[in-house]
């Protein structure tokens, strides 16, 4: 079976250079941020700076990986823009302002003139494809990409789910006008909502009415049910819709959204998507206009769509974590099989895992190979914090009639497997 280009499927725990750790650092509060520390997937640089190590960027990529797909299936176009944004672009639609944009980070040239730490590229974004838009032809265009936002957020006790750097998808749509913009906008909620049900949260999102900000009167956001989430919610359980607390008052909401005021339920949540109708407000501050038919010059419609997929990576583990440690749907899993060979090197019990692993390795099956010399209660434990959904123990009873013991981390269940049946999954 062909690998996936960059990925490779199996890798031996005696080359990986993470340990796990018993404590997490003493300062961290953050359920996610502390397992993802114990287990060796992040590092805590400092305060709100994380760093992702093999495990936890195999996971990251996982989950990126999700996301291009579904927008690439809604026809989105991926690009790489470059973090330092150029302060004149920003000037124009008025967001350069420390009291508009309160989380920028801000530097210098040598030459003394100032640059920004992109925090969100609507300016970027907007001000580059005036080069590329210019009738009614050329659109509607999706633009999308995977990039590293700066934020110098007041608060970072969210562990990763709320970094000061952290990689954002964030989609931009460029319509002709409001309709083919609210058509486009419905297959965004369509494609977020496949992204969440393929990640495992998809049951506890809601698609949650939000402030709008500066064109339209609302946004959506979406919000997954979660004690450690940072946001409240109001939840209509029949509908799968909610309303966020800040437009909570707002009786309109209730009017636009068709939910019922009564019966709603409080709940706290974790925003982690949300989606914007943007409308001309940056297409007309920086000239993005096109020729209609007609000939006639007409502002561009937008919108913008973000997902931070370490906030999902972050919501994933604080929702299904257990009192062991991570537990992963095969999804989002670094490796698909955690191997766990309870031999010392060269005898029958190391030489029937090693075979194993080169078995499932060639078959395509991405797998964590446990070829350590260390006791199994240890093994085991670990093999609990890393949260791999299932985990394949080659002892004395493997080696000796071929039957496997394979041991799903989030049931617990056993089963037991010949090697045709494992290499048959
Ligand atoms: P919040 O209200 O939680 O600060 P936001 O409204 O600032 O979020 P956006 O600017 O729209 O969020 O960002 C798009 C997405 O990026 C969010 O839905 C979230 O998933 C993610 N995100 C935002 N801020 C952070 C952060 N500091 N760390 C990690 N992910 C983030
Ligand atoms: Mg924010």
């Amino acid at each position: 079976m062909a690998t996936k280009p960059g990925i490779s499927n199996g890798a031996r725990q005696s080359r990986l250079f993470t340990k796990t750790r018993r404590e997490a650092p003493a300062d961290e509060v953050a359920k996610n941020a502390q397992l993802l520390i114990r287990a060796g997937y992040v590092h805590k640089e400092m305060a709100g700076v994380y760093d992702y190590l093999p495990l936890g960027l195999r996971t990251l990529n996982k989950i990126i990986g999700i996301i291009r797909e579904e927008m690439n299936a809604i026809g989105g176009e991926e690009v790489l823009l470059t973090t330092l944004q150029d302060p004149e672009a920003w000037k124009k639609t008025g967001r350069w302002d420390d009291k508009v944009v309160d989380v920028w980070f801000k530097t210098h040239l040598k030459n003394g003139s100032e640059l920004g730490l992109g925090n969100t590229h609507e300016e970027a974004l907007t001000a580059l494809m005036t080069e590329q838009i210019s009738s009614y032809k050329d659109l509607p265009r999706y633009v999308y990409q995977f990039q590293s936002k700066f934020r110098n957020e007041a608060r970072a006790k969210s562990g990763i789910m709320r970094a000061r750097e952290f990689i954002m998808k964030d989609l931009y749509s460029f319509s002709k006008d409001a309709a083919s913009h609210n058509e486009f906008y419905e297959k965004v909620a369509h494609a977020y909502e496949n992204i969440f049900a393929r990640a495992g949260i998809g049951e506890k999102t809601y698609r949650t009415f939000a402030s709008g900000g500066s064109f339209s009167k609302y946004s959506h956001e979406y919000q997954t049910l979660c004690e450690a989430g940072e946001d409240t919610i109001y939840i209509d359980e029949a509908k799968r819709l909610a309303v966020n607390k800040e437009v909570h008052g707002d009786p309109e909401v209730y009017e636009t959204s068709g939910i019922n005021k009564a019966g709603l339920k409080e709940a706290k949540a974790i925003e982690v998507g949300n989606i914007f109708t943007l409308g001309t407000r940056f297409s007309d501050a920086l000239g993005l206009v096109y020729k209609d038919a007609e000939g006639k010059a007409t502002s561009v419609f937008m919108g913008s769509y973000g997902i931070g997929p370490g906030r999902l990576m972050g919501t994933i583990v604080e929702l299904m974590a257990d009192e062991k440690g991570l537990v992963w749907p095969e999804t989002v899993a670094p490796f698909a099989v955690h191997l766990v060979s309870l031999g010392k090197e060269n005898d029958e019990i190391s030489k029937t895992a090693d075979a194993l692993y080169e078995d499932l390795s060639k078959a395509g099956v991405e797998v964590l190979y446990d070829d350590r010399d260390l006791r199994a209660g240890e093994k085991f434990a670990e093999s609990d914090l890393l949260g791999i959904p299932k985990r394949i123990v080659v002892g004395k009873e493997a080696a000796t009639s071929g039957a496997f013991e394979v041991v799903d981390r989030k049931t617990g269940e056993v089963v037991k497997k010949t090697r045709a049946e494992l290499l048959a999954r």
